[in-house]
This record gives structure tokens, C-alpha cells and sequence, in this order.
């Protein structure tokens, strides 16, 4: 569901991307480690359409959103943006609409939904991330993990096909990242194809079915986290693990 060949992405001078390949089929739940500024919240981004890569091929979704560095067009790339969906760590939730609202307005906007129909979605949303009784609140009245979890009723009321998290729950209090996670962990468990770069080294070890290790732009290391949490074969990811662990 998403294949990507020789990605190439700098800022002037500066490579930040060096030739990533990386594959991800349908169900797989993939998640990116690495250490700051290893490239990795470029790399998502560059999957999705909100970066121009300088080379390579991503092909998402059945669509070539990058053809040898050429990006997509405007419209294409609007029909590709919500079938993949992206929850930040900052949750970006709109603060003058009710969390009902938030989550339909992407629905009514984007895919022609009726408003019952997507306050029907919403609602089915909410109950899945254990947020029913907070449809009509405001997003200021929220804590952080609620806000999160609004954020991805959000995105899955799009109904996308692949499902991209960059720090979820990194901007989160210590008490609030588990109720996060095991959001996501639902979702893997429904068999949503994510995509997911996190700190949490538990999660990833519980829920990964593969583990890419970033550094320096590049693709370090990949392979199921039992390898590259117990015997990892590169010297950076011992050193980022012992760092990190
Ligand atoms: P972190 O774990 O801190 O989130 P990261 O692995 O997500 O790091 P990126 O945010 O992808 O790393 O950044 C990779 C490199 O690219 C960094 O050196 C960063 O300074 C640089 N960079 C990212 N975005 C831009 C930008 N818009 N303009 C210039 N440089 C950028
Ligand atoms: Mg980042």
C-alpha cells in the first residue's frame, strides 16, 4: 500500500533525506525510531504530500504521488490527502468548533457527507476512542489526551486507508500518553495500515510489525522489533537504543 524508492529530500544545502526505500503493506503497522533531526518527521510528510521531495518514487495508495522527484498535481493530491491520514504531536484541533464539529467538518467539506450522516460517523468515532460524552465540549476544555484522541477520530472520519502519526503522544503529560496509545493499538488491531514515529519503545516493541531505525536521512536498520530491540546488527542502532532505553 505504500512502496517508496530512492527519496531524496534537502533544505539549501542541507540533505535530510539521503535515499530512503520503504515499503509498507496493507495491515502492517510500521514504526520509525530515531534520533532528532534523523529526517524522520520529513519523511512522513514527504508521504503525504505536504513536502516536495527532490528524487525519488512514493507510491501511496494507489496513487504515484512522486514520480522520479516530480510531485502530483493539486487536485490529485487533494483526492490522495484524505485517503491518508496524519495526527500530529501537536493535536491542531480547530478551537472554535466543538469536538462534534471538528470531526465532521472534514466529511461534510471534503467528501460530500449530509450532516446527519457525518454526525452519525462522528459519533460511532467517538465512541470507539471512549469520547462520547465530550461531543458538544470545546477543545479548550479538553486535556491533552482527549484532545489527541479527538484528533484521530478526526482523521478517521475520512476514512482513510493509511494512517500516518508523527510523536502522538509527545506533547502529552507522562499519565496521558497510555490512554493515547491504546487508541492506536485499537486501530492496529482493526488491521489499519500505520505508519507511526514514536519514542515509545513499548509500544513499538507490543504492537510494531516491522521497526525502521532513522538516522543521518537514512534507513539504518529494519526488521521486527524482537531483532531490533534484542540484536540489533548496527552499530547506531545500539548506540540510539542505549541512548534511549
Ligand atoms: P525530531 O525527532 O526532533 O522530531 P526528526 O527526525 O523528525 O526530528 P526532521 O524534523 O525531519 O527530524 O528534521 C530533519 C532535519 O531537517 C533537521 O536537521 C531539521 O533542522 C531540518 N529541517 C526540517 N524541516 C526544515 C525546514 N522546513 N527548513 C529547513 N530545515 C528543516
Ligand atoms: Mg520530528
Amino acid at each position: 500500500i505504500v512502496r517508496i524508492r530512492g527519496l531524496k529530500k534537502s533544505f539549501g544545502e542541507h540533505i535530510v533525506l539521503n535515499g530512503i526505500d520503504f515499503d509498507v503493506a496493507p495491515s502492517q503497522v510500521v514504526v520509525v525510531i530515531g534520533p532528532s533531526g534523523s529526517g524522520k518527521s520529513t519523511f512522513l510528510r514527504c508521504c503525504n504530500g505536504l513536502e516536495q521531495p527532490e528524487g525519488g518514487t512514493v507510491d501511496i495508495c494507489g496513487h504515484r504521488l512522486v514520480d522520479h522527484g516530480v510531485m502530483l498535481k493539486e487536485r490529485p493530491l487533494n483526492a490522495l490527502r484524505t485517503e491518508v491520514g496524519m495526527v500530529f504531536q501537536s493535536f491542531n484541533l480547530f478551537p472554535h468548533l466543538s469536538v462534534l464539529d471538528n470531526i465532521t467538518l472534514g466529511p461534510r467539506k471534503l467528501r460530500g457527507a449530509s450532516k446527519d450522516e457525518a454526525a452519525a460517523a462522528a459519533m460511532a468515532l467517538l465512541e470507539k476512542v471512549g469520547l462520547a460524552q465530550k461531543a458538544h465540549a470545546m477543545p479548550a476544555s479538553l486535556s491533552g489526551g482527549q484532545k489527541q484522541r479527538v484528533a484521530i477520530a478526526r482523521s478517521l472520519a475520512m476514512r482513510p486507508r493509511v494512517m500516518l502519526f508523527d510523536e502522538p503522544t509527545s506533547a502529552l503529560d507522562p499519565e496521558l500518553v497510555g490512554e493515547v496509545l491504546q487508541v492506536m493499538k485499537m486501530l492496529a488491531g482493526d488491521g489499519m495500515t500505520m505508519v507511526v514515529v514514536t519514542h515509545e519503545m513499548g509500544f513499538a516493541k507490543e504492537v510494531a510489525d516491522v521497526v525502521v531505525v532513522m538516522d543521518g536521512g537514512a534507513i539504518v536498520e529494519a526488521g521486527p522489533p524482537q531483532t531490533i530491540f534484542s540484536a540489533p546488527t548496527q552499530p547506531r542502532t545500539r548506540a540510539f537504543l542505549q541512548a534511549v532505553l
